[in-house]
């Protein structure tokens, strides 16, 4: 049993595309154990896009780079550095002004595997590359390219936890114990 975080970051709650989308992640059989709606503050913001994490900071440098490639744009014309780690860091500034400007909303969801399960159901990062039937694939067509020729990050409606140490991390940072609920959703017995 996992629990893992995901934010309705301000793109898709400023689309009404909230119930939508929590009822994909109902249909499947995951329990939400954790709701709240909220302005985030950049203190909170700062934490959850940490600019020490390396691995986190390089990712998405990387994964810029690799879908320049893909769409054979010059990284050094349209970013001004083809360096990971720096474009990475312009990222996250955008990131954390993103998420601060408008209300989120976030949520703990639980069940056997959620951590994994969540993530194929959000998708690829960029929603280009995202497939159909996936949330980021069905609702949204950004890529890096526009983003960042916006000098946005990209909007992919969804932030939800990589993996479970992440996960671990990220509903304690968001949530209070008192704030997580325990009960039985009727399908469990079925599926003991
Ligand atoms: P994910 O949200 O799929 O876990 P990352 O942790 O790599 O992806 O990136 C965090 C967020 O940063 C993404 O959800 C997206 O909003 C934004 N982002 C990632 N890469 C880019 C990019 N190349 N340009 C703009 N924003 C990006």
């Amino acid at each position: 049993m996992e629990k893992t975080l995901v934010i309705f970051k301000p793109d898709s709650v400023a689309r009404g595309l909230v119930g939508e989308i929590t009822s994909r992640f109902e249909r499947v059989g995951l329990k939400i154990v954790g709701m709240k709606m909220m302005m985030v503050s950049r203190e909170l913001a700062d934490k959850h896009y940490p600019a020490s994490r390396e691995e986190f900071i390089n990712g998405m440098g990387g994964k810029t780079l690799e879908n320049y490639r893909d769409l054979g744009i010059d990284p050094v014309k349209e970013f001004g550095s083809e360096d990971a780690h720096e474009i990475g860091l312009k990222i996250r500034e955008w990131l954390v002004d993103m998420i601060t400007a408008g209300p989120v909303i976030v949520m703990v969801l639980q069940g056997p595997h959620a951590v994994e399960l969540v993530r194929k159901m959000v998708g690829h990062t960029l929603p280009l590359m995202s497939a159909p039937g996936t949330i980021r694939g069905d609702y949204s067509f950004d890529s890096s390219y526009l983003a960042n020729t916006g000098k946005r990050p990209i909007k992919n409606l969804l932030h939800a936890s990589g993996n479970t140490e992440e996960a671990q991390f990220e509903v304690d940072l968001w949530f209070t114990n008192d704030e997580l609920m325990e009960y039985s959703r009727v399908e469990e017995e079925i599926m003991r």
